[in-house]
């Protein structure tokens, strides 16, 4: 008979050592610093403001409400989010906040109409090549943050260490994998799904999706210029760390999807 998982602890550090005991292949692996529970998911929901979230919700360092975990495990609803967001506003001023919790709505019940499809590809790749030109396995340099970019490196990191990403980092790193490394979405999708506090089949592998393009009409891409305005402030993002990405949009999509009609065509 399975023993009961015991439930209360004196703090956190004693529920730290109880998951450890009880996963030692964890003993080495960062602890985040996200707390869970009631308590903290109220009290980062105290902390919304969903006018500022439209104008700076694109900058690694914008005012983003880091209530995923919460949400995602059912702690804080998406209803009393919604609900407190559109009193702090005019529609107008909180719109751009509530369209992210109805992508996450949306992505639900895309999952919930047919769960057994969340790792096949909704549509073809629209990169110019087909699905099995992607590479199944995630290469070591990018599970263990060595890849030939900085940036990349960072966020890397910050997944692994913290268990959260901002939305742009989680675009980035993900267009990274898919079409600079040519590794199939469902492998950096298996790679995020390991580590986030939030993770999700369902915001998760259909977000992977839009960025691959097999969800999209179009491939997901950025250039240093986009990476520098919007990560700049918090990742490193010199060009000479970074150079794969120092180029224009045309450039990009020459070099990324020679082949691709929807971008050249
Ligand atoms: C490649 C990739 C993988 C992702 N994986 C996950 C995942 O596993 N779990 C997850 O919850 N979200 C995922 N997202 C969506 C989004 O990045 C996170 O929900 C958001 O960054 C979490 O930070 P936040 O709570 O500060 O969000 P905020 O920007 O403050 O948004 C508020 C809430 O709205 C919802 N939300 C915001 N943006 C999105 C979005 N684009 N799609 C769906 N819901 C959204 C989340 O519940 C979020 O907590 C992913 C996005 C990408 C591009």
């Amino acid at each position: 008979m399975m023993e009961k998982l015991q439930k209360i602890f004196a703090d956190r550090a004693a529920l730290i050592d109880y998951v450890r005991a009880l996963s030692p292949e964890l003993a080495d692996a960062p602890v985040s610093q996200t707390v869970g529970g009631r308590q903290a998911g109220a009290a980062r929901l105290a902390q919304l403001d969903a006018q500022s979230y439209g104008s700076s919700r694109n900058y690694l360092d914008g005012a983003v409400s880091y209530l995923s975990p919460y949400i995602r495990h059912g702690i804080v609803t998406l209803n009393e989010t919604r609900n407190l967001a559109i009193q702090q506003g005019a529609p107008k001023q909180v719109e751009k906040f509530v369209q992210e919790l109805a992508w996450r709505d949306f992505w639900q019940r895309i999952y919930h109409q047919s769960p057994a499809k969340i790792w096949r590809d909704i549509e073809p790749y629209k990169t110019g090549y087909s699905a099995d030109h992607y590479a199944t396995e995630l290469p070591e340099d990018i599970r263990q943050a060595r890849t030939p970019s900085a940036a990349m490196n960072f966020f890397i990191k910050q997944l692994i260490d913290t268990g959260y990403l901002h939305n742009h980092a989680r675009m980035y790193l993900a267009a990274y994998i898919v079409h600079w490394r040519h590794i199939a979405w469902q492998a950096g999708a298996q790679f995020f799904l390991t580590h986030l506090l939030d993770g999700d089949p369902a915001s998760n592998n259909l977000s992977f999706q839009w960025v691959a393009s097999t969800f999209s009409n179009k491939p997901y891409f950025f250039n240093l210029e986009n990476l520098q305005k919007f990560a700049g402030s918090v990742a490193p993002c010199a060009a000479h760390d970074n150079v794969d990405f120092d180029d224009s949009y045309d450039a990009l999509a020459a070099r990324l999807f020679p082949h691709s009609e929807a971008l050249n065509g």
